[in-house]
């Protein structure tokens, strides 16, 4: 199948022949018929399937056939975003794809001064891509009205729904004109999003390109089970050990972002950062560099997951699982882009059984697990089951307590006894590499169980024979 056989217009080819797509994607290959037909469309789409492109091709030759000239603070087809970022990369698509039309484009979102943005709308846009927020303000102060708008465009509709934005999205509806085209992409249908989509669209083209919720079949996925203490440690340990030298790294905390980020820094990598108290150009500019190269490891919290527009990224490290289990398969879409292989990683502890569990009932699959020699996780992870429960061993009957003091001596009652130190059976890190840094882990220590109280617990050493359970414990 071509480009041309689905009706797009000569310009059209053109660029997307320049961007070297050779053939539509199964999301494109139906939704761009669809939304050139006028219909509105509810399409089950994760990222990294060429959704963007499926609205936004037959979006532009929509614009181009159809409807009067954009008058001032219009618009004529409204995306609705998530984030920042995916509102730079949507944006970004639309110019690429409409390269050569005589169209305006601009993408609002906060953060950001909202003066550039209300100088640009006086003019009037084609297509303005938002963030709820944002496009309400600017509705508010009259740099926008909806009057004009044409289609409207929820991109990843289930993250909106995630981030909090129900209200903010009811308060766009009601204000947009009710004969209108409507185009609905969501990776996942939740009965909200099916309420929401029942409220909005009318007769949809249902279309269905992957099993919803499920992670692309072409993604290795593997969990590595470790105590939390031990993570940043098992981290640098898995990345110097497998020569992983590009890949988005996800850690729950901001403070846990710049710390990772700190190590790897020290052990000679490349590195940049993304979370939501960075300022926006340094978000961008943190994108661009890993987009170009100039760094190889980017770590970022969840704020980052959805808007990143990545070609060809091998490798995603979930450092920490995400609270809301569909972040997950949003987190690891970056990687297996457009047919590419790629592989996630995820470290995770005992506290993240549930976490783990959520997972594997939304992917319907049980993930592998593994242990690396010298990390075994001490606290251990609970089985789980694709089904989403977690599957507990029946309880021992308990011992009784022993004293305080004597603590220290005693062994966690059922346990077997842990190899002290984990150097004898792991390889080294690559030299230069696997360094570890000096102030207090945001990884925190795991209560312990086995541990005299006020000495540290002895977990796996680096390669130097310091302790390495957390920054707590090493030399400033
Ligand atoms: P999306 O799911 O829209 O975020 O797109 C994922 C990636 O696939 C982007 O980097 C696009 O540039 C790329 N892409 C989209 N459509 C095609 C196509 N038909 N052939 C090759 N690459 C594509």
């Amino acid at each position: 199948m071509s480009f041309a056989s689905l009706g797009l217009i000569e310009p059209l080819l053109r660029n997307v022949q320049d961007l070297n797509y050779q053939t539509p994607t199964p999301v494109q290959a139906k939704a761009i018929p669809a939304v050139l037909s006028g219909k509105d469309v509810m399409a089950a789409a994760q990222t990294g399937t060429g959704k963007t492109a499926g609205f936004a091709l037959p979006l532009l030759q929509r614009l181009v056939q159809h409807g009067p000239a954009v008058s001032s603070n219009r618009a004529r087809v409204l995306v609705l975003v998530p984030t920042r970022e995916l509102a730079e990369q949507v944006l970004q698509s639309f110019v690429e794809y409409g390269k050569g039309l005589d169209l305006r484009f601009l993408a609002a979102y906060g953060g950001v001064s909202i003066n550039p943005q209300m100088m640009t709308l006086r003019k009037g846009v084609d297509v303005l891509v938002a963030t709820p927020g944002r496009l309400l303000d600017l509705n508010r102060q009259n740099a926008v009205q909806f009057d004009q708008v044409q289609t409207l465009v929820l991109d990843e509709a289930d993250r909106m729904l995630d981030l909090g934005f129900a209200r903010e999205l009811d308060a766009v509806f009601a204000a947009l004109p009710a004969q209108r085209q409507t185009l609905l992409f969501s990776a996942t249908f939740t009965d909200d999003i099916r309420e929401m989509a029942a409220g909005i669209l009318r007769a949809p083209i249902d279309i269905s390109v992957s099993q919803p919720n499920a992670t692309a079949s072409r993604i290795k996925q593997w969990v590595v089970t470790v105590d939390k203490k031990n993570k940043p440690d098992l981290f640098m340990h898995l990345v110097a050990e497998n020569h992983w030298e590009h890949a988005l790294v996800f850690v729950k905390t901001r403070i846990g972002v710049d710390y990772l980020a700190a190590m790897l820094d020290e052990a000679g990598y490349a590195v940049d950062t993304i979370h939501g108290d960075k300022p926006q150009p340094a978000r961008l500019r943190a994108l661009e560099r890993f987009k170009t190269g100039a760094v190889n490891m980017l770590v970022a919290t969840d704020v980052a997951a959805r808007g990143l527009d990545i070609d060809d990224l091998p490798l995603v490290i979930n450092v920490d699982l995400p609270i809301v289990a569909q972040d997950y398969v949003h987190r690891i879409g970056r990687t297996g882009r457009a047919g590419a292989s790629g592989v996630a990683v995820s470290l995770v502890c005992a506290d993240e059984a549930p976490q783990l569990a959520a997972i594997e009932a939304l992917i319907r699959q049980t993930l592998r697990r593994e242990e690396e020699p010298g990390f075994e996780a001490e606290h251990r992870v609970p089985q789980t089951s694709a089904t989403g429960e977690l599957i507990k061993k029946p309880k021992k009957p308990k011992k009784p307590k022993v004293p305080h003091a004597a603590l220290g001596a005693a062994q966690a009652p059922g346990k077997k006894p842990r190899p002290q130190g984990g150097e004898s059976k792991r390889k080294p890190a690559a030299p230069g590499k696997g360094a570890s840094l000096s102030s207090g882990s945001p990884f925190g220590a795991q209560k312990p169980r086995s541990k005299p109280a006020g000495k540290p617990a002895a977990g796996p050493r680096n390669p130097a024979g310091k302790p390495a359970g957390g920054r707590g414990k090493r030399q400033p």
